[in-house]
Protein backbone atom coordinates (compact mmCIF):
# COMPACT_ATOMS: atom_id res chain seq x y z
CA UNK A 1 0.00 0.00 0.00
CA UNK A 2 1.35 3.85 -1.05
CA UNK A 3 2.31 5.79 2.13
CA UNK A 4 0.97 9.64 1.88
CA UNK A 5 1.86 12.54 4.35
CA UNK A 6 -0.10 15.73 3.75
CA UNK A 7 0.08 18.95 5.77
CA UNK A 8 -2.50 21.23 7.27
CA UNK A 9 -4.80 17.87 6.92
CA UNK A 10 -6.98 18.68 9.99
CA UNK A 11 -9.03 21.45 7.87
CA UNK A 12 -9.91 22.26 4.16
CA UNK A 13 -8.06 21.05 1.03
CA UNK A 14 -5.97 18.67 3.26
CA UNK A 15 -9.13 17.08 4.60
CA UNK A 16 -10.87 16.92 0.94
CA UNK A 17 -7.22 15.27 -0.25
CA UNK A 18 -6.83 12.70 2.62
CA UNK A 19 -9.99 11.40 2.25
CA UNK A 20 -9.68 10.83 -1.67
CA UNK A 21 -5.89 9.47 -0.91
CA UNK A 22 -7.41 7.00 1.35
CA UNK A 23 -10.51 6.35 -0.53
CA UNK A 24 -7.82 5.14 -3.31
CA UNK A 25 -6.51 2.59 -0.98
CA UNK A 26 -3.41 4.85 0.72
CA UNK A 27 -2.06 5.27 3.87
CA UNK A 28 -2.01 8.89 5.54
CA UNK A 29 -0.08 10.75 7.69
CA UNK A 30 -2.63 13.94 8.64
CA UNK A 31 -0.27 17.13 10.04
CA UNK A 32 -2.17 19.31 12.15
CA UNK A 33 -0.86 22.47 13.93
CA UNK A 34 -3.89 23.66 16.27
CA UNK A 35 -6.98 21.40 15.20
CA UNK A 36 -6.43 18.42 17.54
CA UNK A 37 -9.64 17.13 17.22
CA UNK A 38 -10.37 17.66 13.63
CA UNK A 39 -7.58 15.77 12.79
CA UNK A 40 -8.38 13.00 15.45
CA UNK A 41 -11.92 12.44 14.00
CA UNK A 42 -9.99 12.62 10.34
CA UNK A 43 -7.70 9.49 11.36
CA UNK A 44 -10.77 7.57 12.62
CA UNK A 45 -12.70 7.93 9.88
CA UNK A 46 -9.89 7.35 6.96
CA UNK A 47 -9.24 3.99 9.57
CA UNK A 48 -12.69 3.23 8.73
CA UNK A 49 -11.87 2.93 5.33
CA UNK A 50 -9.34 -0.01 6.30
CA UNK A 51 -6.51 2.30 5.27
CA UNK A 52 -3.84 3.28 7.54
CA UNK A 53 -3.89 6.64 9.11
CA UNK A 54 -2.16 8.63 12.19
CA UNK A 55 -2.53 12.04 13.28
CA UNK A 56 0.75 13.57 14.04
CA UNK A 57 1.28 17.61 15.22
CA UNK A 58 3.86 19.27 14.09
CA UNK A 59 3.99 23.57 13.05
CA UNK A 60 5.83 23.16 10.01
CA UNK A 61 7.17 26.40 10.12
CA UNK A 62 9.66 24.60 12.98
CA UNK A 63 12.78 23.60 10.84
CA UNK A 64 12.90 20.61 13.92
CA UNK A 65 8.89 20.08 14.05
CA UNK A 66 8.96 19.54 10.44
CA UNK A 67 11.79 16.96 10.58
CA UNK A 68 9.65 14.90 13.19
CA UNK A 69 6.85 15.37 11.30
CA UNK A 70 8.49 13.25 8.49
CA UNK A 71 10.53 11.10 10.81
CA UNK A 72 6.97 9.93 12.99
CA UNK A 73 5.37 9.75 9.62
CA UNK A 74 7.74 6.62 8.63
CA UNK A 75 7.86 5.51 11.76
CA UNK A 76 3.88 4.75 11.98
CA UNK A 77 3.48 4.23 7.91
CA UNK A 78 6.44 2.86 6.46
CA UNK A 79 8.94 4.69 4.05
CA UNK A 80 6.55 7.44 2.46
CA UNK A 81 5.78 7.52 -1.39
CA UNK A 82 4.42 10.93 -1.59
CA UNK A 83 4.45 14.16 0.41
CA UNK A 84 1.89 17.29 -0.06
CA UNK A 85 2.35 20.56 0.84
CA UNK A 86 -0.38 21.89 1.65
CA UNK A 87 -0.29 23.64 4.98
CA UNK A 88 -1.12 27.48 4.50
CA UNK A 89 -1.92 30.75 5.88
CA UNK A 90 -3.41 33.99 4.47
CA UNK A 91 -3.58 37.11 5.73
CA UNK A 92 -6.86 39.52 5.48
CA UNK A 93 -6.58 41.78 2.39
CA UNK A 94 -4.50 44.96 3.07
CA UNK A 95 -2.59 47.23 1.18
CA UNK A 96 1.58 46.11 1.58
CA UNK A 97 2.03 49.78 2.97
CA UNK A 98 -0.33 48.59 6.18
CA UNK A 99 1.78 45.11 6.34
CA UNK A 100 3.90 44.36 9.05
CA UNK A 101 7.07 42.51 9.35
CA UNK A 102 5.51 40.60 11.70
CA UNK A 103 2.88 39.59 9.19
CA UNK A 104 4.99 39.27 6.29
CA UNK A 105 6.89 36.40 8.02
CA UNK A 106 4.10 34.90 9.46
CA UNK A 107 3.04 34.22 5.98
CA UNK A 108 6.35 33.28 4.68
CA UNK A 109 7.14 30.85 7.47
CA UNK A 110 4.31 29.29 6.95
CA UNK A 111 3.84 29.42 3.66
CA UNK A 112 6.89 28.79 1.62
CA UNK A 113 9.49 28.35 4.84
CA UNK A 114 7.37 25.03 5.52
CA UNK A 115 7.41 23.64 2.48
CA UNK A 116 11.19 23.63 2.31
CA UNK A 117 11.68 22.72 6.12
CA UNK A 118 9.24 19.84 5.26
CA UNK A 119 10.82 18.95 1.52
CA UNK A 120 14.62 18.86 3.70
CA UNK A 121 13.43 16.51 5.43
CA UNK A 122 11.68 13.84 3.22
CA UNK A 123 14.02 13.88 -0.12
CA UNK A 124 17.09 12.12 1.41
CA UNK A 125 14.68 9.28 2.17
CA UNK A 126 13.02 9.42 -1.64
CA UNK A 127 16.38 9.71 -3.23
CA UNK A 128 17.90 6.59 -1.20
CA UNK A 129 14.59 4.76 -2.10
CA UNK A 130 15.25 6.17 -5.94
CA UNK A 131 11.42 6.88 -6.11
CA UNK A 132 8.74 9.53 -4.98
CA UNK A 133 6.17 12.23 -5.74
CA UNK A 134 5.96 15.58 -3.84
CA UNK A 135 2.47 18.04 -4.66
CA UNK A 136 2.94 21.57 -3.64
CA UNK A 137 -0.06 23.76 -2.81
CA UNK A 138 0.68 27.02 -4.04
CA UNK A 139 -2.05 29.26 -5.43
CA UNK A 140 -3.27 30.86 -8.60
CA UNK A 141 -2.17 34.17 -6.69
CA UNK A 142 1.30 32.75 -6.85
CA UNK A 143 0.58 32.53 -10.88
CA UNK A 144 -0.95 36.11 -10.92
CA UNK A 145 0.15 37.90 -7.94
CA UNK A 146 -3.49 39.20 -6.30
CA UNK A 147 -4.21 43.06 -5.22
CA UNK A 148 -4.01 43.48 -1.21
CA UNK A 149 -2.34 39.74 -1.21
CA UNK A 150 1.40 40.50 -1.80
CA UNK A 151 2.69 38.52 1.07
CA UNK A 152 1.23 35.73 0.09
CA UNK A 153 1.44 35.67 -3.24
CA UNK A 154 5.37 36.34 -2.81
CA UNK A 155 4.80 33.01 -0.74
CA UNK A 156 3.37 30.95 -3.44
CA UNK A 157 4.98 32.69 -6.40
CA UNK A 158 7.80 31.20 -4.12
CA UNK A 159 6.70 27.55 -4.44
CA UNK A 160 6.17 27.43 -7.51
CA UNK A 161 9.82 28.35 -8.32
CA UNK A 162 10.72 25.87 -5.41
CA UNK A 163 8.98 23.34 -7.10
CA UNK A 164 10.40 23.60 -10.89
CA UNK A 165 14.00 23.84 -9.66
CA UNK A 166 13.18 20.78 -7.18
CA UNK A 167 11.73 18.87 -10.29
CA UNK A 168 15.00 19.35 -12.39
CA UNK A 169 17.32 18.49 -9.25
CA UNK A 170 15.36 15.28 -8.52
CA UNK A 171 14.16 13.93 -11.40
CA UNK A 172 17.69 12.07 -11.87
CA UNK A 173 16.56 10.23 -8.99
CA UNK A 174 12.99 9.42 -10.39
CA UNK A 175 11.19 11.59 -8.20
CA UNK A 176 8.70 13.90 -9.40
CA UNK A 177 7.95 17.57 -8.03
CA UNK A 178 4.64 18.65 -8.96
CA UNK A 179 2.19 22.13 -7.81
CA UNK A 180 -1.71 22.73 -7.62
CA UNK A 181 -2.70 26.02 -7.63
CA UNK A 182 -6.18 26.23 -6.58
CA UNK A 183 -8.39 29.23 -7.03
CA UNK A 184 -10.95 30.36 -4.69
CA UNK A 185 -11.88 27.38 -2.67
CA UNK A 186 -14.84 27.15 -0.37
CA UNK A 187 -12.64 26.42 2.94
CA UNK A 188 -12.03 28.00 6.47
CA UNK A 189 -9.55 30.22 4.46
CA UNK A 190 -12.17 32.66 3.07
CA UNK A 191 -14.61 32.67 5.96
CA UNK A 192 -13.77 36.37 6.64
CA UNK A 193 -15.22 37.44 3.61
CA UNK A 194 -18.73 38.48 2.93
CA UNK A 195 -21.02 35.80 1.08
CA UNK A 196 -21.53 38.63 -1.63
CA UNK A 197 -17.96 39.20 -1.94
CA UNK A 198 -17.18 35.01 -2.39
CA UNK A 199 -20.03 34.77 -4.86
CA UNK A 200 -18.38 37.69 -6.60
CA UNK A 201 -15.07 36.21 -7.46
CA UNK A 202 -16.81 33.11 -8.22
CA UNK A 203 -18.37 34.72 -10.95
CA UNK A 204 -15.06 36.43 -12.23
CA UNK A 205 -13.89 32.99 -13.15
CA UNK A 206 -14.88 31.64 -16.40
CA UNK A 207 -16.54 28.49 -14.58
CA UNK A 208 -18.57 31.18 -12.44
CA UNK A 209 -18.44 29.87 -8.93
CA UNK A 210 -16.15 28.90 -6.38
CA UNK A 211 -14.50 25.55 -6.27
CA UNK A 212 -14.56 22.89 -3.68
CA UNK A 213 -12.02 21.44 -1.88
CA UNK A 214 -12.78 17.75 -3.02
CA UNK A 215 -12.44 19.28 -6.54
CA UNK A 216 -8.65 20.44 -5.33
CA UNK A 217 -7.89 17.24 -4.13
CA UNK A 218 -8.22 15.33 -7.08
CA UNK A 219 -5.73 17.06 -8.83
CA UNK A 220 -3.49 16.56 -5.71
CA UNK A 221 -3.90 13.00 -5.77
CA UNK A 222 -3.62 12.63 -9.75
CA UNK A 223 -0.07 14.70 -9.58
CA UNK A 224 0.94 11.97 -6.36
CA UNK A 225 -0.47 9.06 -8.08
CA UNK A 226 1.43 6.73 -10.98
CA UNK A 227 -1.34 8.22 -13.24
CA UNK A 228 0.69 11.01 -14.05
CA UNK A 229 4.12 9.07 -14.13
CA UNK A 230 5.89 11.05 -17.06
CA UNK A 231 4.52 14.37 -15.48
CA UNK A 232 6.96 16.79 -13.42
CA UNK A 233 7.62 20.59 -12.78
CA UNK A 234 3.94 21.31 -13.76
CA UNK A 235 1.57 23.99 -12.24
CA UNK A 236 -1.59 22.54 -12.70
CA UNK A 237 -4.64 25.05 -12.04
CA UNK A 238 -7.71 23.80 -10.38
CA UNK A 239 -9.31 27.20 -10.55
CA UNK A 240 -12.48 27.65 -12.64
CA UNK A 241 -9.81 29.18 -15.12
CA UNK A 242 -9.28 31.97 -13.04
CA UNK A 243 -5.88 32.54 -14.67
CA UNK A 244 -5.78 31.28 -18.22
P1 LIG B 1 -7.68 26.14 5.67
O1 LIG B 1 -9.04 25.57 5.52
O2 LIG B 1 -7.49 27.44 6.37
O3 LIG B 1 -6.75 25.00 6.33
C1 LIG B 1 -5.40 25.28 6.55
C2 LIG B 1 -4.71 24.02 7.04
O4 LIG B 1 -3.31 24.33 7.18
C3 LIG B 1 -5.22 23.56 8.39
O5 LIG B 1 -5.29 22.15 8.39
C4 LIG B 1 -4.15 24.06 9.35
O6 LIG B 1 -3.97 23.23 10.48
C5 LIG B 1 -2.92 23.94 8.48
N1 LIG B 1 -1.82 24.79 8.98
C6 LIG B 1 -1.79 26.14 9.08
N2 LIG B 1 -0.62 26.54 9.61
C7 LIG B 1 0.10 25.41 9.85
C8 LIG B 1 1.37 25.15 10.39
N3 LIG B 1 2.16 26.16 10.81
N4 LIG B 1 1.80 23.88 10.49
C9 LIG B 1 1.02 22.85 10.07
N5 LIG B 1 -0.21 23.04 9.56
C10 LIG B 1 -0.66 24.29 9.46
O7 LIG B 1 -6.99 26.37 4.24
P2 LIG B 1 -7.26 25.64 2.83
O8 LIG B 1 -8.15 26.51 2.04
O9 LIG B 1 -7.60 24.22 3.02
O10 LIG B 1 -5.80 25.80 2.20
C11 LIG B 1 -4.94 24.69 1.97
C12 LIG B 1 -3.84 25.16 1.03
O11 LIG B 1 -4.43 25.62 -0.19
C13 LIG B 1 -3.03 26.34 1.58
O12 LIG B 1 -1.68 26.21 1.24
C14 LIG B 1 -3.64 27.54 0.87
O13 LIG B 1 -2.74 28.62 0.78
C15 LIG B 1 -3.96 26.93 -0.47
N6 LIG B 1 -4.97 27.67 -1.22
C16 LIG B 1 -6.24 27.82 -0.74
C17 LIG B 1 -7.16 28.55 -1.47
C18 LIG B 1 -8.56 28.79 -1.00
O14 LIG B 1 -9.29 29.59 -1.64
N7 LIG B 1 -9.04 28.15 0.06
C19 LIG B 1 -6.79 29.13 -2.70
C20 LIG B 1 -5.48 28.94 -3.16
C21 LIG B 1 -4.58 28.20 -2.42
P3 LIG B 1 -4.55 23.54 11.97
O15 LIG B 1 -5.97 23.97 11.81
O16 LIG B 1 -4.38 22.22 12.66
O17 LIG B 1 -3.68 24.60 12.57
Amino acid sequence: MSKVLITGASRGIGVAAARLFAQRGWDVAVNFNSSRDKAQALVRELSGLGVGAVPIQADVADPVQAERLVRESEAALGPLDAVVCNAGVALPQQLLTDTTPDQWRQVMSVDLDGVFYTLRAAVPGMVRRQRGAIVTVSSMWGAAGGSCEAPYSAAKAGVIGLTKALAKELGPSNIRVNCVAPGVIGTDMNRDLPPEALAQLGEDAPLCRIGGAEEVAEAIEFLASSRSSFITGQVLAADGGMVI
